[in-house]
């Protein structure tokens, strides 16, 4: 389902607020903030999800994390605290077909084993 939403912004078919963007990845809002920040970064070429990765995406995955320590900080969440989720497949909720990393801050999120 809305496996071509990300690929989309990505290619500025469809309009989303870009917060980030270079040669490897794109960083934009979730359209459906779950907290005060809420950034989806995805990499510019398509990978389905975490299980279709390879050796020569390494870097890119660095790169996603990487991009993700700055944005925290740009969003002065780096102090308060944040999550990073990568969700692969069905049983995580995975609901867009495109590998993306979530940034998660600016609220409590509890611990990880209360994730409803
Ligand atoms: P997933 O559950 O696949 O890990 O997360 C997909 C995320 O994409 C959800 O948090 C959802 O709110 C967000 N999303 C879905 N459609 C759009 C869209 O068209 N634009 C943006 N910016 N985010 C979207």
């Amino acid at each position: 389902m809305n496996e071509n939403i990300f690929s989309k912004i990505v290619n500025n078919k469809i309009k989303s607020k870009i917060v980030y963007r270079d040669k490897y990845v794109t960083a934009f809002n979730d359209i459906n903030p779950k907290c005060p920040v809420h950034i989806i970064i995805v990499p510019n070429i398509y990978i389905k999800n975490l299980n279709y990765i390879n050796k020569s995406n390494i870097l890119l995955l660095g790169k996603m994390l990487f991009i993700a320590s700055k944005l925290a900080k740009k969003n002065n969440i780096d102090k308060s605290g944040y999550r990073i989720i990568i969700n692969c497949n069905k049983n995580s909720g995975q609901e867009i077909n495109y590998l993306h990393l979530h940034i998660l801050g600016g609220c409590y999120l509890g611990k990880i084993i209360n994730l409803k």
